[in-house]
């Protein structure tokens, strides 16, 4: 049989999936940080064109860049 250390071991089973997740989490937080720019976007479809839109603000309603039409955000 193979003998190993405690402390062989502890780095093995702890040491090896604690830096795995702490990798995994500093992942995550990037991508968040450039999902929250996206989350705040409101997407706008012209009802007059059916010209796809977004804009950085939330407003209930904005005008379309391309004919000028009024239109409700479909998701905020
Ligand atoms: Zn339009």
């Amino acid at each position: 049989m193979i003998s190993m250390e405690l402390g062989t071991i502890m780095v093995c089973f702890v040491g090896i999936p604690l830096l795995i997740t702490a990798i995994l989490s500093l992942v995550y937080s990037f991508q968040s940080m450039h999902r929250t720019n996206r989350e705040k976007e409101s997407i706008y479809e012209c009802v007059d064109c059916g010209h796809v839109y977004a804009f950085a603000r939330s407003r209930p309603m904005d005008r379309c860049p391309r004919c000028g039409h009024l239109n409700e955000a479909v998701r905020t």
